[in-house]
């Protein structure tokens, strides 16, 4: 009997890999150009690391976690984000002390035990980036505009920016009441989820996707018309650096992320092409964040991109992968070995050269070299090996000639520079 993946954990196949890799190295680029650095941690934390910072009621801790006890009894988890870990990371190793600016990226593996479907999935990979120490709005502007610039890169243009502030700790309990205030007139209108958490997480109502919750809650407060002073001042700012710098966006006032930490600036880029999955990348602020989790007092703000739903929304396939500069055909054993060590001393070279392993008939060694799409393809028998010379054929014009064997690099270097142009 077979023994199948798990459900909702993906595998990325060879001809889909091309998609991630561009993806990957467009962000590695884009967040390296605004001067971010890559920190690895690992994919799994003590569960109480996400309690604590994800928070108690919302859906990824309520229900998400793929949590488990280790052998001495530990509560751990695999990870459903990257803030967290990479937050601990942050606090542990001190990285405040090296720089009162830390901008820092991730790419890797989430967990979510979630109901697979498109765009949605159990092991899901993401690309987030975070600035820790910075107050100025001038960094919220800058991490929505490098936000922007990689979706540009990648050559993703269905999707909108969408901004909104959630106040801080000062100004949300007032607006959270008035909040609760309202869903409580509502109550009977509400999914039996929301009717649960309004008073524990009321916030989480207006994001609910069930269509019953959205028209009762169509005349809720918002939050934008509930901000302290400070955080209007915040928002105002951030909104004039992305006029400035003329980086498109929409206000939306219901837009809450499904994590604690937030405060002030919360941002996604949503897209329509992906059925419930709307949401592409998705951050804020969390200022309070690194304090609670014991570390400084120092403010943050970051996000998180979801490279399968990213993938999903890339539809112009990405260049393709580089064709073998040459296929040595192979007639007879002396021939074969000859050829093996040919392909060896010119792949040192960084040639890109292929044979046959499987013992095939000169015409099937050809078809392949044909279909691996090989520039050139060297044929050689016993009558060759003699000679020290053999027939290059050109696929591109179907020519040939008679080449030494001996200068096949350099002869290889000058041809594949000669017809370098594009056909
Ligand atoms: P959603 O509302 O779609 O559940 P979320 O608010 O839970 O998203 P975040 O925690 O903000 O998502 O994660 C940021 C990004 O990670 C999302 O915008 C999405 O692209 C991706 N993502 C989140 N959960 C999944 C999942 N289960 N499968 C695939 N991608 C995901
Ligand atoms: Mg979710």
């Amino acid at each position: 009997m077979t023994i199948s993946g798990i459900k909702g954990m993906n595998d990325i196949l060879p001809n889909e890999v091309q998609t991630w890799q561009f993806l990957e190295s467009t962000a590695r680029r884009i967040f390296e150009t605004y001067g971010f650095t890559e920190i690895r941690v690992p994919v799994v934390e003590k569960t109480e690391l996400f309690c604590r910072s994800i928070g108690e009621t919302t859906d990824i801790v309520e229900k998400e976690m793929y949590t488990f006890t280790d052998k001495s009894g530990n509560s751990l988890s695999l990870r459903p984000e990257g803030t967290a870990p990479v937050m601990r990371s942050f606090i542990e190793h001190k990285l405040y002390t090296l720089d009162p600016v830390n901008k820092l990226y991730y790419l890797g593996p989430m967990f979510r035990y979630e109901r697979p479907q498109k765009g949605r999935y159990r092991q899901f990979h993401q690309i987030g980036a975070e600035v820790i120490g910075v107050d100025d709005p001038r960094i919220d502007a800058q991490v929505l505009i490098m936000l922007v610039h990689f979706f540009a890169a990648a050559g993703i243009d269905t999707v909108e920016l969408q901004i909104n502030s959630l106040g801080c700790k000062e100004c949300r309990p007032g607006y959270r009441q008035m909040l609760v205030t309202f869903l409580e007139s509502r109550l009977n209108a509400l999914c039996d989820d929301c009717r649960r958490r309004y008073l524990a997480n009321p916030l989480r109502v207006l994001d609910c996707k069930v269509p019953g919750c959205r028209e009762a809650t169509v005349a809720a407060p918002s939050v934008l018309d509930h901000l302290c002073a400070g955080c209007n001042d915040h928002f105002v700012a951030v909104r004039s650096s992305l006029d400035a710098t003329k980086t498109p966006y929409a206000i939306n006032p219901r837009m809450v992320r499904g994590l604690d930490y937030y405060t002030k600036t919360t941002f996604e880029m949503v897209t329509e092409n992906l059925g419930a999955q709307n949401a592409v990348a998705a951050g804020g602020r969390y200022d309070g964040l690194i304090k609670s989790l014991g570390g400084p007092s120092l403010s943050g703000i970051g996000f998180a991109a979801g490279l399968e739903r990213l993938a999903l929304l890339k539809t112009s396939s990405p260049v393709p992968p580089p064709r073998p500069d040459l296929f040595i055909a192979a007639l007879g054993d002396a021939a074969g070995k000859e050829a093996f060590l040919l392909m060896s001393s010119l792949l040192q070279r960084n040639f890109r050269v292929e044979i046959d392993f499987l013992g095939k008939s000169l015409k099937s060694q050809l078809r392949r070299a044909d279909k691996l799409g090989a520039r050139f393809v060297l044929i050689i028998g016993e009558d060759e090996l003699a000679r020290n010379s053999a027939p290059l054929r050109d696929m591109r014009t179907a020519t040939q000639d008679e080449v030494g064997l001996t200068d096949l690099a350099q002869l290889l270097m000058e041809r594949l520079q000669q017809n370098s142009a594009p056909i």
